[in-house]
């Protein structure tokens, strides 16, 4: 039933008014991507927001932006400057995906963005939604989008069935997104849904009373908001532990702790962390493979970071040492395989750090 909400041109024009109308007085229009717009501009905005607040982005895009102006910059700079850009802000892919995209475009569009909406749906990490956004708000092309925000508020509207994921919920909601985008001030329109759905219909308590469509939406009639849309079935996701093991050299010169660099793909793929073992046992083969002497170690409390799918129990085992004469790996060298490196505390370094290496940081800078 959800496939075939139909609207008549009258109500999706109405709609779109009211939305449009609304927009121009209360929507935002002064966030720092709001600004001498560009499909570049705005196409890092709409990554960053990705599960991720305004107020949170705003510092990371004017960072990112004054260092990587242009398309070009980005392809050009290194992947571990461009993690670094995004260290604190999670979700990595979303980074690496960037600058995969920038290379692309720097390669076979001479640096510039691609115009097509199936182009830029070919880019790593670019989905319908996101190349819809980009295109409307920095071209006015005329494309709907489909973000969280938006489908809560179609949902809602609509009384669409379902959860996000759920092939048949996001057919229907897509579906009437393309109904109700207007062809002209798509770019109002498509911002303002997604301003309405993280301002106004918010997930626990929507002010109805403030929204411009208050009148049309079936779920404040039927007084149903909480139920749209529905709670996604939980699965119990597993628990995992592991060791992370910080070799750390303390001196009058420098207090440095050693860390690996994840291999490209998968959990903190490309960023810098801290050496794992299964149990205390591994240690000494640890620096002996590191060739390094363990001094003496000191465990730290466990803590647990979350990911989407398992929860992982950190314990740290920081470890003094020191290199090994005659070793037959040559510590010193260790940076150039670009896999290890000595992270000096003092200093701090820019490099993609895993957030839970940036919280063992933290701790041993204490
Ligand atoms: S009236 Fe309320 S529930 Fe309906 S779209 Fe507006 S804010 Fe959301």
């Amino acid at each position: 039933m959800n496939d075939s909400i139909v609207i008549s041109a009258n109500s999706a024009k109405k709609f779109g008014q009211q939305v449009v109308s609304w927009y121009h007085q209360q929507g935002r229009k002064h966030l720092p991507w709001q600004q001498n717009k560009t499909p570049y501009r705005v196409w890092i905005s709409e990554i960053m927001l990705q599960q991720t607040q305004v107020a949170t982005v705003i510092p990371y895009y004017q960072r990112f932006m004054e260092s990587f102006p242009t398309i070009t910059d980005l392809a050009n700079a290194d992947e571990d400057v461009v993690l670094h850009h995004w260290t604190g802000l999670g979700y990595y892919a979303r980074a690496r995906n960037l600058h995969k995209a920038a290379k692309i475009m720097a390669e076979n569009y001479a640096g510039n963005f691609p115009v097509d909406i199936d182009e830029v749906i070919a880019l790593p990490g670019i989905g319908r939604s996101t190349a819809g956004a980009i295109l409307s708000l920095s071209l006015k092309q005329h494309h709907p989008i489909l973000d969280g925000n938006v489908k809560r508020v179609l949902a809602r509207s609509y009384l669409v069935e379902g959860y996000n994921g759920l092939s048949k919920f996001d057919k229907a909601l897509w579906s009437l997104s393309e109904q109700l985008t207007p062809v002209i001030e798509t770019d109002s329109f498509n911002q303002a849904m997604m301003d309405l759905g993280a301002t106004v219909c918010t997930r626990s308590k929507p002010t109805c009373n403030l929204c411009p469509v208050e009148k049309s939406c079936l779920a404040q009639a039927s007084d149903q908001q909480m139920n749209f849309p529905q709670k996604k079935p939980k699965k119990k996701i597993p628990e995992k532990k592991t060791i992370m093991v910080i070799p750390r050299i303390s001196n009058e010169k420098a207090k440095k702790v050693l860390m690996e660099k994840r291999p490209p793909a998968g959990i903190w793929g490309g960023l810098w962390c801290f050496h794992e073992v299964d149990n205390e046992d591994e240690i000494d083969s640890l620096m002996t493979k590191l060739s390094l002497k363990a001094l003496s170690l000191e465990q730290h409390e466990e803590f647990r970071h979350t990911f989407s799918h398992f929860h992982l129990d950190i314990t740290p085992v920081v470890v003094d040492c020191r290199e090994l004469e005659h070793a037959e790996v040559d510590t010193t060298k260790i940076n150039e395989p670009n896999q290890h490196k000595w992270y000096d505390l003092h200093l701090g370094e820019s490099v993609g750090l895993a957030a839970s290496t940036q919280k063992l940081i933290a701790l041993l800078s204490d």
